[in-house]
């Protein structure tokens, strides 16, 4: 195989940011294909509500179309040796680096996250080609000595087959690559369903796949709704993985169809973050680590920070820090400068923080904002105001219950102790923090908080694509997305043993 890049690579600076595309198709076996039914519907730009393109609501044929597309190509993908799949791999990600601003203004544009953190996003996809097309020179099996006499004993990774993966809206690019590289590299081909709000973000990425020039069928996308086009792909038997992030009450309905069927399945689901501020902690840090965490991606993030669990010693000098920091928090369309929060995804995101802006009222004290903001510059968009309570109690609704928008609440602490109490009491197990400059509550802290993330003197955000990334509980069933830890997701141990 040799190296596509060179042969068509830049789309042209005035082409940045814009979609080039009116309604989309399907992507597979290679080729942009109509949905069987002709219904679509709009996707919109949540910060003015104006259409982007329309999106096909496929159907159960078009998965079976796919399906058979990605399983006609598993077999001689798979006999490709893994550094020239890995190739192809940095090809794709020498392109995503081209085209790293386009890719970043569209995905604002459909998802509302400010254009900094779509920079940020894209880059994590970049990173994570570049990481797995390294995989392809490793892929490390195990050779180990043999019990008996003229025998030779290993281990290796074989791949699954062909692997359905369903991706959120919040990280459209992202979550996207953390699982379908390691999936490609290792041999497997995919089927993948983006989310219905945020579709361009896999039309950008199947023309990037064929300009690089990944085999067809290697990977096939399917637009639809989760109820539709993810149900089918859960229930067809011939996809032997499912990966899915999104939502708890989506994954557990997956993951018990998925055991019915011994179908392997990875989950990455919700979280409810804190940060723990003791009162040795560097107090100016942690409120801006607190204000980053819980506001960037309007609160839109899986490990977004809703919770900061404060030593009552320090709260009241906190509380002041966090307020005077969330003054800079300007509210707009992404796509401008200097704007630091974006509008939330729809209207049923508005809905759901309206309601627990009403249950908070309840159960803690108000300090600044509540409001959806609707006049104006906001008008058509849809914007909510950073939101902080405080004096919640650790069992609050608002202080166990995944909001997924820019509402914080603080909980005062007495100790340590409580403070990781607290922090564990939760349902989920994704992302936790301590700010500190004791050193063995460090090590004690990364010890005793229960989420498959802990970070020390930093927000619960952020990923480095080459750690495993997920959460314990009920954020996931033990499976990791990125990292090395991804391809025990999408391959199989094989023992192999020579009588020689
Ligand atoms: P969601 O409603 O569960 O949707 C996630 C994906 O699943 C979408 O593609 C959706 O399709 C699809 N889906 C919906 N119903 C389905 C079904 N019955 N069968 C199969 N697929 C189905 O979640 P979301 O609102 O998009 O995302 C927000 C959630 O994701 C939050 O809870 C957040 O914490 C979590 N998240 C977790 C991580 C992590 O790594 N732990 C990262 C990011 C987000 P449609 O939307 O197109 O219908």
């Amino acid at each position: 195989m040799t190296s596509k890049v060179d042969q068509k690579s830049d789309i042209g600076e005035k082409s940045v940011g814009k979609v080039d595309v009116s309604q989309l198709k399907n992507f597979i076996g290679g080729e942009w294909v109509e949905p069987k039914s002709d219904q679509y519907t709009d996707v919109v730009n949540p910060a003015n509500g104006k259409k982007l393109v329309d999106v096909p609501l496929s159907g159960t044929d078009d998965v079976n179309e796919a399906v058979a597309a990605a399983k006609k190509a598993q077999k001689e993908w798979s006999l490709e040796p893994a550094p020239m799949r890995a190739e192809i791999l940095y090809d794709i990600g020498q392109i995503m680096k081209e085209r790293k601003e386009h890719l970043s203004q569209i995905l604002t544009q459909e998802n509302g996250k400010v254009l900094e953190e779509a920079r940020g996003e894209v880059q994590e996809g970049i990173d994570m080609a570049f990481y797995m097309a390294g995989e392809g020179r490793r892929l490390f099996g195990h050779t180990v000595p043999a019990e008996l006499k003229n025998k030779f004993a290993m281990s290796v990774r074989a791949p699954v087959g062909v692997v359905g993966i369903i991706t959120p809206w919040n990280f459209p690019i992202a979550i996207a690559t953390w699982k379908s590289f390691p999936a490609i590299v290792s041999g497997n081909t995919v089927v993948w369903k983006p989310a219905t709000e945020t579709p361009l973000m896999a039309y950008e990425m199947a023309k990037i796949f064929e300009e690089a020039g990944l085999p067809k069928g290697v990977v096939n996308v399917v637009f639809g709704s989760g109820g539709k086009v993810g149900d089918a792909m859960v229930h067809h038997d011939d996809l032997r993985v499912i990966s899915f992030t999104g939502s708890n009450e989506v994954g557990r309905n997956i993951a018990s169809e998925c055991g019915r069927q011994l179908k392997k399945v990875s989950l990455e689901m919700g979280g409810k973050n804190a940060v723990i501020v003791m009162d040795d902690a560097d107090l100016e840090l942690a409120a801006q680590g607190i204000v980053w965490g819980a506001f960037g991606t309007s609160g839109q993030r899986c490990t977004a920070t809703s919770r900061v669990i404060v030593h009552e010693k320090v709260k009241e000098e906190l509380e002041e820090r966090v307020l005077e920091e969330m003054k800079n928090l300007k509210i707009g369309d992404g796509l401008n400068d200097g704007i630091k929060v974006g509008p939330i995804i729809n209207q049923g995101g508005i809905d759901k923080i309206k309601k627990y802006i009403e249950i908070g009222k309840e159960e803690g004290k108000l300090l600044t904002g509540g409001s959806e903001l609707t006049e104006g510059k906001y008008e058509s968009g849809y914007y909510f105001e950073p939101t902080l309570f405080t004096d919640v109690k650790p069992n609050a609704r608002i202080a166990q219950e995944e909001i997924f928008g820019p509402v914080l609440s603080i909980i005062p602490v007495k100790s340590y102790e409580e403070a990781v109490e607290v922090n564990n009491s939760v349902e989920f197990g994704l992302s936790s923090s301590i700010f500190t400059q004791d050193a063995n509550q460090v090590f004690k802290a990364q010890r005793d908080l229960d989420t498959g993330i802990v970070y020390v003197n930093a927000g619960t955000t952020g990923a480095e694509i080459h750690l495993p990334f997920g959460g314990t509980k009920g954020t996931g069933n033990g499976h990791r997305d990125s990292g090395q830890a991804a391809l025990d997701v999408f391959t199989e141990w094989k023992a192999v043993y020579v009588d020689y």
